[in-house]
């Protein structure tokens, strides 16, 4: 039996362009299910000035990400607006080995990586309500110079086109209604019959439940 047979826990990926409220909705839910570990990515973009070196990121120079995605370091990596980023393949194996829930913050181009090698992991695509609210948003954050704000509301088109490859999509209009749509998904997720049977392993064998497995 692999390791991930024997884990409990779910693979979450979150999905959005951005401004559409990504990690406000994360950090929220994170709030609730405190015992959801977050993936801390490494980057190579500037730190913003509210960002913080191994809370949001781990910052660092191109030369480093090229040489850790060489060494086969991560899990998923991809460009970004220009910059790289990727996911601690490390990290990821040591949180998901303790059952459980993981949640990556990622772009589509990794959420398609990491699906190939966790079928079962669980896509988010988060939407704003209009490409006007998104430009709003990432103005009113006030953390983007205008270049890179224009950058991001330009990509924000390609990024949505892939919303049809994820299982779930919210629409993040009223944040509270939003933040109940992410909890319930994850709520739901943990009483996949895998999740349960192998959380609740001694219950169902005093049950006698067996995997179905035609
Ligand atoms: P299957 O269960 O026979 O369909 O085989 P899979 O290879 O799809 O899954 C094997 C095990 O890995 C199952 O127990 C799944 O619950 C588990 N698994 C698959 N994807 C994930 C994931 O993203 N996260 C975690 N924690 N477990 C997963
Ligand atoms: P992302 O992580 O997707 O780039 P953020 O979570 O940083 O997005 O959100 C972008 C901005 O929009 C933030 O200033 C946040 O406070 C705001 N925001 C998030 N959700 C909503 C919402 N439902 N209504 C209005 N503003 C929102
Ligand atoms: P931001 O710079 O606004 O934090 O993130 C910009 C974009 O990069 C977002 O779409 C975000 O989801 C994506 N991103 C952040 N971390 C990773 C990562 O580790 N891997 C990938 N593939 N994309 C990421």
């Amino acid at each position: 039996m692999s390791e991930q047979a024997t884990s409990s826990g779910s693979l979450f990926l979150v999905v959005a362009p951005s401004g559409a409220g990504k990690s406000s909705l994360v950090n929220a839910l994170l709030e609730q299910e405190p015992s959801i570990k977050l993936s801390i990515s490494y980057t190579t973009r500037p730190p913003r000035p509210n960002d913080q070196h191994g809370r949001e990121y781990f910052f660092t120079t191109v030369e480093d990400f090229i040489a850790r995605r060489n060494a086969g370091e991560f899990l998923e990596s991809a460009e970004v607006f220009g910059n790289y980023y990727g996911t601690s393949r490390v990290q990821i194996a040591e949180q998901m080995a303790t059952g459980v829930d993981v949640l990556l913050e990622i772009d589509w181009q990794g959420a398609q990586q990491v699906k190939k090698q966790f079928p079962h992991a669980v896509g988010i695509f988060i939407l704003p309500p209009s490409i006007a609210a998104l430009e709003e948003r990432l103005k009113k954050r006030g953390q983007d110079d205008h270049d890179v704000i224009t950058r991001r509301i330009l990509a924000a088109g390609g990024e949505i086109a892939h919303a049809s490859e994820f299982e779930y999509v919210i629409i993040n209009q009223e944040f509270t209604v939003a933040l109940a749509e992410l909890s319930a998904i994850v709520k739901a997720t943990r009483c996949r019959f895998a999740q349960q049977s192998t959380r609740n392993a001694s219950l169902f064998a005093q049950l006698g439940i067996h995997a179905n497995l035609s």
